[in-house]
């Protein structure tokens, strides 16, 4: 296996670490103090026109649909780059859920869904949302949903309740999980403004509501119609369509965190290095600051290592060949990201709570890792029957 950097793309990541440190990280400050995407939006919008100019657009779509092309592992290494702000992927148009949305119609779409929806999706003209769980059903059983698409005429007819759709205020259409008949279930691409699709609020996650791109909505589906050619595959191929988009989502997740845990500690040692607690003696030398340093430093290089095998074996042997490695990063590299930026708070005492830094940010939204894509107890519980099973007992 190797995890060197390969040649060519050296000096494309150094291009994009400019783009991050000089055009993007600047406009944190502002979208901290406004609590608010769409304050800053025309300005990072800007980014993207540059982005595009500099050939960086979409690393993940293939050059055939105006992205850079690039290999599962490589653009892991681009996703830890841009994870270093929240908004580096949005400039880079490599964003969730769109990115993942890209994947599944440009996998399973028809050619008419693909100019309607992918098309301008990846010319970074429209954002969309994807729009799976649900209030009253457990999330960590996706086949177990109560939204239902029953046919009508040559439409479908949907209703239900969908919340934690991430990014569905502004989004020009939604992509649904719904069930078609209770033995089976699709998917269905909703444009915004349909009649019955209505976007009941956007929901306060830890004490911010956000907006635009930077929202999770509950929305609701009330007898909202589609033409039965916006499903997307075969009818009952749903949750087989999700899965597929999951796999490669967690690895650039797992980078992302990388970015995230990067940042936190490049911050926390800037912190330990400088922040006298006594006359000409930094935080950082005192043992326990320390231990977090190494802690940290060890932490995120295991991860990184992971993840970097994880993809390796995705690329090399298959979605399939790779689920237990998958779902091992995905609770490890989660945890290990929400430990180095709760130590870099820390370090930084009160200054810490505040959003002076990025990091009181970091740890508000990136809670949720433990959560999202498959929570931390559901892909241990994954990994831990793959290995019973090779010692011979079966857990369902
Ligand atoms: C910030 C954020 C963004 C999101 N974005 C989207 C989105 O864009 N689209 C979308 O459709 N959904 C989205 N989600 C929803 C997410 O996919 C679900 O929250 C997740 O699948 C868990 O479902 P649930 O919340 O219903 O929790 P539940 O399924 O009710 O589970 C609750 C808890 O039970 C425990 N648990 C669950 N299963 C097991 C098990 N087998 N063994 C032991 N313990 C278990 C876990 O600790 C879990 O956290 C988002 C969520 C968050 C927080």
């Amino acid at each position: 296996m190797d995890f060197s950097l390969p040649k060519e793309l050296a000096p494309k990541l150094e291009a994009m670490r400019a783009v991050v440190d000089q055009e993007i990280i600047p406009l944190e400050a502002e979208m901290l103090a406004s609590k608010s995407f769409r304050a800053i939006e025309p300005k990072i919008n800007l980014v993207r026109a540059k982005v595009k100019k500099l050939g960086m657009w979409a690393p993940q779509s293939p050059k055939a649909e105006g992205g850079m092309g690039l290999t599962l592992m490589e653009h892991a290494r681009v996703s830890e780059v841009l994870g270093r702000t929240p908004l580096g992927h949005y400039a880079f148009n490599c964003q969730a859920p769109d990115a993942g949305n890209m994947e599944i119609l440009l996998q399973f779409g028809k050619p008419e869904q693909k100019e309607k929806f992918l098309k301008p999706l990846l010319n970074g003209e429209i954002r969309s949302c994807f729009a799976m769980t649900e209030p009253d059903r457990a999330g960590s059983n996706p086949t177990w949903l109560d939204t239902r698409a029953r046919k009508d005429g040559s439409d479908y007819v949907i209703d239900g309740t969908k919340w934690f759709t991430s990014s569905a205020d502004g989004a020009a259409f939604a992509i649904v999980m719904a069930v078609t008949n209770p033995e089976a279930s699709g998917h269905l691409r909703v444009p915004a403004g349909t009649p019955g699709f209505r976007i009941v609020r956007n929901i306060s996650v830890m004490g911010e509501a956000g907006d635009g791109y930077a929202s999770h909505s509950e929305v609701a589906f009330e007898n909202c119609r589609v033409p039965q050619t916006n499903l997307l595959g075969e009818e009952g191929a749903g949750f087989l369509i999700a899965q597929e988009r999951l796999g490669p989502g967690r690895i650039h997740h797992c980078m992302r965190w990388m970015g995230i845990s990067e940042r936190s500690f490049d911050l926390m040692c800037k912190r330990a290095a400088t922040r006298e607690i006594s006359p000409g003696k930094p935080l950082g030398t005192k043992q326990m600051i320390q231990d977090f340093i190494a802690e940290s430093r060890a932490e995120i290089d295991a991860a990184r290592l992971m993840v970097m095998h994880a993809a390796w074996t995705m690329e090399h042997e298959g979605a399939y060949a790779a689920r237990e490695e998958i779902s091992t990063i995905k609770f490890f590299a989660a945890n290990v990201l929400q430990r180095v930026v709760d130590r870099a708070i820390q370090v930084h005492g009160a200054l810490g709570m505040t959003d002076d830094t990025i990091l009181a940010y970091f740890f508000r939204h990136e809670r949720a890792a433990r959560i999202y894509d498959g929570a931390d107890e559901v892909h241990k519980s994954v990994v831990a029957k793959r290995i019973l099973k090779r010692y011979g007992l079966s857990v369902e």
